[in-house]
């Protein structure tokens, strides 16, 4: 079995389509190859020999490797007309990790692989540049220390030795860039990092190249299974088990002299999506410089002056490799005494805002179709779009600007480490990672942070990439911010002034300025541009599911029709009652003694409720509004303060000790499973009778107005069909009562939210016009997992991977979405037509929605700001199953 492909020099065998097997950097570097780009010759270590490993232990390797390794090399060799480990001409080759999924940041490289005491000689006189050879080598013996023989950073907020000892010679050398450092002192670099090795690890650096050559290797595959790579891997949803692929290549360099350089670039604007080349690049370096934020890297379109043949081939090659791939790519490049090379072609990491725009105009530009386009936009990542902005007309003046990573805005309190920022995180704060830079041990710190400000790097440093593929606002290369993360302290300066900050300040981020500002900001909503309305064009066209929202207010209901929700899918009574001019009536009506008493209170309520359902009936103009009846636990409106209860007792004439000892009396232990939903109505009718009569005479007043209106009313909780038999009723009499005569059709439907409801959905429907699933209590009827309290073990489960995700968040297609299936089966077996919808949570998560899509249900409800999330995940489910119908 053949365990390498070889790409580069004429060959490719390999391509794109291989990511599988060649991992994603190997099988786009065999694309390129095939394609004709310039490509350093090189071959790749497949991912089988990494399941390989995994299975058999690190350093076991499938039969024939060995040999096959060294035929590869001898071909670049020849290609190249170099020997490996030669002291005239040797060759140098990187070894870079490259696995089927993109996890960037998270694999090991190492470059200048090759390099001893002998062959650095050898470099020196071939290149004429020993500085350079002895820059390359420092290089080498950092990185293979760090990655290989794994000398590690004391902690968390101090540098790698290699980093300290290296800014120590320079300072020694009075150099203040990297490349004004001479032979010499690199020399003395190198011996220094040497030493360290030895201290740190017990071990010699090794001279041999082989011996390096099968460490760097072994050392990938390890990387596969290291702490930072398995956290990615969780939070991405990608296996443990698929492995990674190594890619060893021989180097070019880009640190030879200023006719050189290495950098990235992106084919379209990642922020933005606009047409236009765009990345960063250094004269003189070597890759890692560009996004490690060592050096404040040049805009591409600075090449064009300094190397403008180079320039002009990047410009063409990018747009070959965009034609190719017909998606926006990143890549990474090196030009090497003036010639260029590609190193990596990748689909490029977006914003939302460029996910749509660049999906959009590769549409205009022929290249893509309106299908193919909608199946690339990832769904979740279109919360971006909809993120407020800072309002413009209210803008505080910015202490610092850095560079606009990644947009939105972003209001928290500022930590210093990815271990605060978890930690505050977690006990509910809002909290922005500030960082001299970040790497992927920082992951998890740059997840819980809703922003993060960098004062190093550029706009592809780590940070930068992590926090757009994330949909995190980020601002990096913040210059005049000074980080003390031990101190737990910060300082802006700049204008003669030092402003002081520390943890637990609150500071505002705008990702698509780059300012930041002391304090929280003014936000306004975010405005769409041009191009979602095209691409929600094409995704309605595509979908069979409704898209509905759930709104109490007219306001939410305003924004969410802005979005495009065909209707209201779960308007929530109860949210009415909690206004401040409202409680106390609604108190009364809890704890009055009886039916008297309560419909004195209910009568206090009536024209309230009118009011708020005539409100959402105009703003849904003709659109289903489907109002759910009264559903919480009464104790959620009881008084609790000792002024709540003395109001209370006086508005209704009674001793402060008589409420107390109801509210006792009302108190349940497990208040969810307790009185609540149509169980209010089967023991106080006249609750629901008032609720319904409010929404007759609210369709009438505004029937009369000359708007359509199409109430809904919808009754929560059943358990037997008994209940919904005498709501429907009741209701019904009531409601149509209360039209006085005006012709408005309407219907009468249940939530299906407990598992009993879903056996029995058959006889249920009887009395049921539509059903809407109340996810929310099904999965916490249906796992027996309190919605309230599961939230302090489930990141355990999740973590340990007992569970693969929240199935809160997340609809759980196995338990919760097979009750499901049997409730339509049910429901639509008595009811052939039985119009059926989702109103928990799960409406507005991706996953979630494909799931409804195929297990047949009429509309999903869900947030205002989750709608246009909808609609796409619905179109999206659609074309995957290739039936609208
Ligand atoms: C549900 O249970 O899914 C639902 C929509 O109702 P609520 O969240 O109000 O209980
Ligand atoms: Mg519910």
């Amino acid at each position: 079995m053949k365990h390498i492909r070889q790409f580069g020099g004429g060959t490719a065998e390999g391509r794109a389509s291989d990511k599988a097997l060649l991992g994603g950097k190997g099988a786009n570097l065999a694309e390129m190859a095939a394609i004709g780009l310039p490509v350093p010759p090189g071959f790749t270590i497949t991912t089988e020999v990494c399941r390989h490993v995994i299975a058999h232990g690190v350093g076991h390797y499938p039969d024939g490797l060995e040999a096959e390794v060294g035929e590869a090399l001898r071909r670049v060799e020849q290609l190249t007309q170099t020997t490996f480990g030669d002291g005239h001409q040797p060759l140098l080759v990187s070894v870079r990790s490259g696995a089927p999924a993109s996890m960037p940041g998270m694999m090991d490289t190492i470059l200048n692989l090759g390099l001893n005491d002998e062959t650095v000689a050898a470099l020196a006189a071939r290149s004429g540049n020993a500085a350079f050879a002895w820059d390359c080598y420092r290089r080498f013996v950092a990185m293979y220390g760090e990655v290989v023989m794994g000398v590690v950073a004391p902690s968390e907020h101090e540098d790698l030795a290699f980093d300290r000892i290296f800014d120590d010679v320079k300072r020694r050398h009075r150099a203040h860039r990297d490349q004004d450092l001479s032979e010499a002192a690199l020399r003395e670099a190198v011996g220094l990092f040497k030493a360290e090795i030895l201290r740190a690890t017990g071990t010699t650096f090794p001279d041999d190249v082989r011996t390096q050559l099968w460490g760097a290797i072994g050392a990938v595959f390890a990387s596969w299974n290291n702490p930072r790579a398995d956290y990615y891997r969780k939070l991405n949803g990608i296996s443990s088990t698929i492995g990674t692929a190594v890619n060893v290549q021989a180097m070019v360099f880009g640190n030879l002299g200023d006719d050189c350089a290495t950098g990235v670039a992106f084919t379209r604007n990642p922020a933005t999506g606009d047409s236009e080349l765009y990345g960063e690049f250094l004269t003189n370096a070597q890759g890692e410089d560009v996004v490690a934020g060592v050096r404040t890297p040049e805009p591409i379109a600075a090449l064009a002056a300094k190397l403008p043949a180079a320039h002009a081939e990047l410009v063409r090659l990018a747009k070959v490799l965009e034609d190719h791939f017909r998606d926006m790519q990143d890549l990474e490049f090196t030009i090497q005494r003036g010639q260029l090379f590609m190193l990596q072609t990748r689909g490029g990491k977006r914003t939302g805002r460029a996910m749509v725009k660049v999906a959009v105009d590769l549409v205009r530009e022929g290249k893509l179709t309106p299908r193919e386009a909608v199946l690339r936009i990832d769904p979740a990542k279109l919360d971006e779009v909809l993120h407020p902005t800072i309002d413009p007309k209210a803008r505080p003046p910015a202490v610092a600007k850095g560079l606009p990573a990644s947009p939105g805005a972003a209001i928290g309190r500022i930590v210093f480490t990815a271990t605060a920022a978890a930690e505050w995180a977690q006990r509910g704060e809002t909290v922005i990672l500030v960082r001299t830079d970040t790497s992927p041990e920082d992951i998890h710190g740059m997840k819980a942070a809703s922003g993060i400000l960098t004062s190093r790097g550029g706009m592809t440093s780590h940070a930068a990439v992590v926090a757009r593929g994330m949909g995190k606002c980020c601002v990096t290369s913040c210059t005049s911010l000074r980080v003390d993360a031990p101190k737990k302290t910060a300082a802006i300066v700049g204008g003669g002034q030092e402003r002081r900050l520390k943890e637990g300040d609150t500071i505002t981020l705008d990702g698509s300025t780059g300012e930041v500002f002391l304090g929280p900001a003014p936000l306004v909503p975010a405005r769409l541009g041009e191009e979602i309305g095209t691409l929600m064009e094409w995704v309605d066209s595509f979908r069979r599911l409704k898209i509905r929202t759930n709104a109490d207010t007219p306001s939410d209901a305003r924004t969410a029709r802005s979005f495009g929700a065909e209707g209201i899918g779960l308007c929530r009574t109860e949210h009415m009652f909690f206004q401040p001019e409202r409680i106390l009536a609604v108190r009364e009506m809890i704890l009055a003694s009886d039916e008297t008493g309560r419909r004195a209170a209910l009568a206090i309520i009536l024209p309230m409720q009118r009011g708020d359902f005539a409100e959402l009936f105009r703003v849904m103009d003709g659109l289903p509004v489907t109002i759910r009846l009264l559903d919480p636990p009464l104790h959620e409106f009881l008084p609790h303060t000792a002024a709540e209860i003395d109001e209370v007792a006086a508005a209704l004439g009674k001793p402060a000790a008589a409420i107390t000892a109801k509210v006792a009396e009302l108190t349940e232990a497990n208040p969810m499973l307790g009185h609540r939903g149509c169980r209010l109505a089967i023991t106080f009718p006249e609750i629901y009778e008032i609720q319904a009569r409010a929404i007759g005479e609210a369709a009438a007043e505004v029937a009369a107005e000359g708007v359509a209106v199409h109430p809904e009313i919808m009754i929560p909780l059943v358990m037997v069909p008994e209940e919904l038999r005498r709501l429907r009723e009741l209701v019904a009499r009531t409601f149509e009562a209360a039209l006085g005569g005006a012709n408005i059709p309407y219907t009468i439907g249940t939530m299906i939210e407990l598992p009993r409801a879903c056996v029995v959905a058959d006889q249920i429907a009887v009395h049921a016009d539509f059903f809407s699933f109340g996810t929310n209590d099904l999965t916490q009827t249906t796992y027996g997992l309190s919605r309230d309290d599961a939230g302090r073990f489930l990141p355990a489960y999740l973590e340990a991977g007992v569970l693969p995700s929240d199935p809160f968040a997340v609809l759980d297609p196995e338990g919760v979405g097979a009750l499901i299936e049997l409730a339509v089966r049910g429901g639509r077996a008595t009811k052939p037509g039985l119009k059926v919808g989702i109103c928990g949570e799960h409406g507005g998560d991706p996953s979630s929605v494909g799931f409804c899509h195929r297990a047949g249900l009429d509309y999903v409800s869900c947030s205002p700001f989750r709608v246009p999330i909808a609609r796409v995940a619905a179109a999206r489910a659609a074309l995957a199953d290739g039936r609208k119908e």
